[in-house]
């Protein structure tokens, strides 16, 4: 494959490291636990490791929790597995802004005895009339001349617990006139009677996400902090804080676009509404685009790190075409996943001509061109099941499958012939009645009339009982929640069928969840290890099809 050309946060490192500016890189991946992590963040994930790794440096894994009421040991937990999973190690351990919470609080004191600092009384509707807006400038807080030692006993009952919520806060002093809305006097720390999933009760103030980030990034010693384009203007705040305490090292923030995908949503505060209103079945619901849910649904890493990888880093917003992702697991189960047969919806085939009771053993390859994946043994026997969609009484001729008084191919065995079909009183086909012509297993029919297709089946003699879970596209709607309306009306009702009474080939009773298969013809799959549980037979999750089948 050609080499990608380089872009601009892989320029800026190198030269970074050919001026001497920086020793080894150290980027970090800091989500904030308050959900799962979705296919944006494994843009941002592929980005911070991917760099490391490229210039010999280090990412680490922080978990930047500053919000103790949104949090969750859980979120920690799922963010883990899936950093994992995705294929990345990060540096050491895991940290926590918030066991830099002593540090900060220093720092935080450390403003205040220079005068950087005033502990705020303004009401939240007062303090946002202050602040102005872009036009305007802001207006001074009353309290902004405070001493340094009232400040600092105002603190001091804001950490003991002695204020109410929303009383006061501590804001920096930085100058309410900026054209910068950000370095208006922001709000460092606030204060929430709410206990923390890591550090318990031992806080009731809690620092705001900028007084917090760049300095955990110096703690860290991250050289090269990279985020969303969102935190731009954030930027000259990230580096005030950074310029005016005693931090031990300087590190720079970078932005860089955001993923945006068509009908996707990809917002943390969305994705939790979907299943705390039951839209889905959780976070890792198969249709969600968290990573929990696309590997459940059967997505490879590789197929993600692949979609990143494509999709590029620039500076400038823009949509991604969800066609793109299926793109890319497609292309990597096509070579990668084994092949199988399953039918989806059964149609008994009686195969007059061969014994009863016969059963002879058919070998299959396990993939077309990769000889290190293993064969597969199936059984033939007279009775077969065939897709209703395989058989009709009669056709023109585009229809290459199966019809009374011709020939088709069963994949992996013998050409068959169908006489009649069987119905029932309503009318529908319940068998078909067919013979198998000898001596066709790898060879054409002797008399010279080929088939004129290849189908799938399984015995009956021997195969799984499953369901099949048919996906589509959770959001019909190409940009859901466009133009201010509600995403929830932009769901696609027909994102799911469940089909019953699959019939799939023997070898798939040792499938593991999560482990993808081709079943020939009908698409990519994989054994959903929740749903199989639940339901006491396999369930297989249809990963994609097998070409892009979306009518535009
Ligand atoms: P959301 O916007 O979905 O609520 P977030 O930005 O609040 O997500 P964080 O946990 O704060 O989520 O994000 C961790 C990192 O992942 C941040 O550096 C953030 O910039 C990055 N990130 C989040 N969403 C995307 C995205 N769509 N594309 C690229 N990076 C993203
Ligand atoms: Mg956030
Ligand atoms: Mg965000």
């Amino acid at each position: 494959a050609a080499e990608k050309p380089a872009h601009f946060l892989q320029n800026i490192i190198k030269a970074d490291l050919s001026a001497g500016q920086t020793g080894a890189i150290v980027t970090r991946f800091p989500p904030e636990p308050n959900g799962y992590l979705h296919i944006g963040h494994a843009k941002s994930i592929c980005l911070n490791f991917g760099l490391a790794k490229e210039f010999g440096g280090q990412c680490n894994l922080r978990f930047d929790d500053t919000n103790p009421e949104k949090e969750s040991e859980e979120y920690v937990q799922a963010i883990k597995r899936d950093v994992t999973w995705l294929g990345f190690e990060w540096a050491g351990d895991i940290r926590f802004t918030s066991d830099y919470f002593d540090q900060l609080y220093a720092w935080a004191l450390e403003l205040i005895k220079a005068g950087k600092a005033y502990v705020c009384d303004l009401s939240p509707d007062q303090a946002r009339e202050h602040r102005g807006t872009l036009k305007e400038p802001g207006k001074n807080s009353p309290f902004r001349d405070r001493s340094v030692e009232e400040n600092l006993a105002l603190f001091e009952k804001m950490r003991s617990g002695e204020l109410a919520e929303g009383s006061c806060s501590l804001r920096a002093k930085i100058d309410m006139a900026a054209p910068n809305i950000n370095l208006r006097d922001p709000i460092i720390y606030r204060i929430k009677h709410v206990a923390h999933h890591h550090t318990g009760d031992k806080w009731c103030i809690y620092p705001s996400y900028d007084f917090a980030h760049g300095q955990s990034d110096a703690i860290e010693g991250v050289t090269h902090s990279i985020c969303t384009l969102e935190f731009e203007d954030h930027r000259p705040l990230y580096e005030w804080f950074v310029e005016n305490l005693s931090v031990p090292a300087t590190p720079k923030q970078y932005e860089f676009a955001r993923l945006n995908l068509n009908y996707t949503v990809t917002s943390k505060r969305k994705l939790l509404q979907l299943v705390t209103e039951g839209h889905v079945d959780g976070w890792d619901d198969p249709r969600m685009p968290t990573i929990s849910g696309m590997r459940r649904r059967g997505y490879t890493p590789a197929s993600l790190r692949n979609f990143c990888e494509r999709i590029g880093v620039t500076r400038s917003d823009s949509v991604v075409d969800v066609g793109m992702l299926e793109f890319c697991v497609r292309d990597d189960l096509d070579k990668n996943a084994p092949r199988a047969m399953c039918v989806l919806r059964p149609l008994k085939v009686t195969l007059t001509n061969y014994d009863a009771g016969k059963v002879e053993t058919v070998t299959a390859p396990g993939h077309p061109n990769r000889a290190d994946l293993a064969e597969r043994e199936l059984s033939f026997s007279n009775t077969i099941f065939i897709d209703v969609e395989d058989f009709r009484e009669e056709a023109n001729k585009k229809y290459k499958r199966l019809v009374i008084g011709k020939r088709v191919r069963l994949r992996n065995a013998y050409v068959i012939e169908a006489d009649e079909c069987v119905k029932d009183e309503a009318g529908n086909i319940v068998e078909v009645k067919a013979r198998v012509i000898e001596d066709t297993i790898g060879k054409d029919p002797a008399d010279g009339v080929k088939p004129k297709g290849v189908i799938h089946w399984v015995s009956d003699h021997n195969h799984i009982d499953c369901d099949v879970r048919l996906y589509d596209r959770l959001f019909q709607d190409e940009n859901p929640g466009a133009g201010g309306s509600d995403f929830l009306q932009g769901i696609n009702p027909a994102n799911l069928e469940v089909l019953t009474g699959c019939k799939a080939e023997p070898s798939l009773a040792s499938a593991v969840a999560e482990t993808p298969y081709q079943f020939e013809r009908e698409g990519y799959f994989c054994l959903d290890a929740t749903y199989t549980e639940a339901s006491g037979k396999p369930v297989f999750n249809r990963t994609i099809g097998l070409r892009d089948s979306w009518a535009k």
